[in-house]
């Protein structure tokens, strides 16, 4: 991700409440040292796109936000403040095609009660490479049964916390494998979804993800890809996904907010069919999409 251009402060009250937004110079330190968003990781984020100033499913992201925030016991985001601190970077960034805003709210500084907010953004990498010539991923065993999130919500599984490091190292386990990404598969064999993205898979004209029960986040690209689906002739299911039929399957993509959809070619090392032209279709969908 860039070097954030923009950044304002969502400054909260110690009972929780966002109290309103302060502009503030990226390059300047804003953070204690003491701020649980860095000795633990222990908050929640939101990362949206921007297309030429107008954020993308942007309720969508909110309601996710709030939803993660809930997970961890954090005060409720204020929608109200949090979307005027979107679009107040937003706006800066209105002569890019393509741009980002993050939104990130930690339980604040260590001992205190006061939550910290900020949100900041750029402008985007070009994914173009990605969405046209695709990616190949690796399945990557996550260690969790796919009852995790009901057995042991304390594990936050599908909560979009700021603990992403074992994503992270995900990642590059899949780069020692060769790939340029991965896909998590439950303790019992079965497909979750990529550290950064959502899996879609085609099969028999209709677009397939896994359900969002089985602890993974539920993907705001992957919700507006499925209500096009028809527009393209195909159905949309959410259900559950054996490896088997991410091998099979007519086409299969890695769907997330910035990079949009990513084809996959290849599995551990095996290539698998993409569709070209129903990508060009999503990613063009997705991209004309407004807030
Ligand atoms: N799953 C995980 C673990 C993610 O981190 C992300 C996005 O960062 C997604 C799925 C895709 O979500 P969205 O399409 O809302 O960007």
């Amino acid at each position: 991700m860039s070097t954030p251009q923009h950044l304002v402060l969502v400054v909260h009250d110690p009972e929780g409440h966002a109290t309103g937004l302060l502009p503030a110079e990226p390059e300047a330190p804003q953070l204690s040292v003491l701020d649980a968003s860095a000795t633990r990781g222990d908050g929640v984020f939101e990362t949206i796109s921007i297309g030429s100033g107008h954020p993308q499913a942007l309720d969508a992201h909110l309601d996710r936000f709030a939803r993660s925030a809930r997970m961890l016991d954090l005060p409720e985001p204020d929608p109200g403040v949090w979307a005027d601190a979107v679009h107040a970077i937003a706006e800066r960034l209105a002569g890019h095609d393509e741009a980002w805003v993050k939104t990130v709210l930690s339980r604040g500084v260590e001992g205190g009660t006061t939550p910290t907010g900020w949100a900041y953004g750029s402008v985007s990498p070009d994914f173009r490479r990605e969405r046209t010539e695709g990616v190949t991923v690796a399945l990557l065993d996550r260690g969790l049964r796919s009852d995790a999130a009901e057995t042991s919500p304390w594990l936050l599984a599908g909560a979009k916390t700021l603990s992403y490091a074992v994503n992270k190292a995900a990642v590059r386990e899949a780069q020692r494998r060769g790939a340029d990404d991965a896909v998590f598969v439950s303790t019992d064999g079965l497909l979750l979804e990529g550290p950064t993205s959502t899996l879609v898979l085609l099969h028999d004209g209709a677009l397939l993800t896994p359900p969002a029960t089985l602890g993974i986040l539920p993907g705001t690209t992957q919700h507006d890809l499925f209500a096009a689906a028809g527009d393209w002739g195909l159905e949309a299911r959410v259900e559950v996904l054996r490896p088997e039929q991410l091998r099979s399957a007519q086409a299969a993509w890695l769907v997330s907010s910035l990079r949009l959809a990513a084809p996959v070619r290849a599995v551990d090392g095996a290539p698998t069919a993409v569709d070209a032209g129903l990508t060009a279709a999503m990613n063009g969908a997705l991209r004309a999409r407004r807030a």
